[in-house]
């Protein structure tokens, strides 16, 4: 039976080895086994730039890129630490990349896919920095500093968006159903697949008198998280870490 897989939310990083090990596990035996694979945003903890190239960007290149010429498409769709994430390294990697919102078909049933970010519309400070820094010219602005730059950039967001979601509440944190459902509607979908909330469960409710249902991805910080659609349904499963 042919099966499509969707991830989310590793945030690899150099500092956590043992994330990285287990998904180049499951692109070596669970994804080769797939018809296409699905990464909806934050594979990287953070993205300053093609240009930056490291030991992990090249062996995450060369995995996916080995999993690609097996047969099985990779897409990707932009998270809020890798949204700079570019053609050039999409090229290197093989992977398809997405726009913010697709929609597409699975098995006979459109699908909503997206990283998340864009639902948690009650963090209004962020979402005013999300506006900003999807537009070209600040991207083009930031990926025309120096490296080092870039690098000090990143370190003072990290820190700093740390600090101020310490103190903001777990709703704020979380998805605004009006905004699900709207963004539902507005792509005519009755499922809707997403990551960046770290909270992996499958939501069912209504629109209107339509049955709808939401399912979040979970992050890899403490085992793998991957949801398996097939013609006969969706499973949400966790890995261990090997
Ligand atoms: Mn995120």
């Amino acid at each position: 039976m042919t099966k499509t897989l969707f991830i989310a939310d590793l945030h690899l990083s150099e500092e956590r080895a043992d994330i990285s090990e287990l998904f180049f596990h499951f692109l070596r035996t669970d994804a080769v086994q797939s018809h296409a694979l699905y990464i909806l945003g934050d594979l990287f903890e953070v993205w300053i730039g093609d240009d930056n190239i490291t030991p992990l960007t090249t062996q995450v290149a060369a995995e996916l890129k080995r999993l690609r010429d097996s047969g099985v498409e990779v897409f990707f769709i932009h998270g809020n630490r890798d949204f700079l994430l570019g053609p050039k390294y999409a090229k290197k990697a093989g992977i398809t990349l997405l726009p913010q919102l697709q929609t597409i078909n699975l098995y006979g049933t459109n699908v909503l896919i997206m990283h998340g970010d864009s639902l948690c519309t009650l963090d209004i400070e962020y979402q005013k920095f999300r506006t900003k820094s999807r537009r070209r010219w600040w991207q083009l602005m930031i990926l025309s500093l120096p490296l080092a730059v870039r690098r000090a950039i990143a370190r003072r967001a990290r820190n700093r968006s740390a600090q101020v979601n310490s103190t903001k509440s777990m709703t704020i944190m979380d998805v605004t159903q009006s905004e699900v459902v709207n963004q539902m509607k507005r792509a005519e979908v009755d499922v809707l697949i997403h990551g960046h909330t770290h909270r992996p469960d499958t939501h069912t409710f209504n629109i209107g008198a339509q049955a709808a249902t939401r399912i979040v991805l979970g992050d890899w910080y403490t085992q793998g998280s991957v949801l398996t659609v097939t013609s006969t349904g969706f499973t949400l499963t966790n890995q261990p870490f090997i």
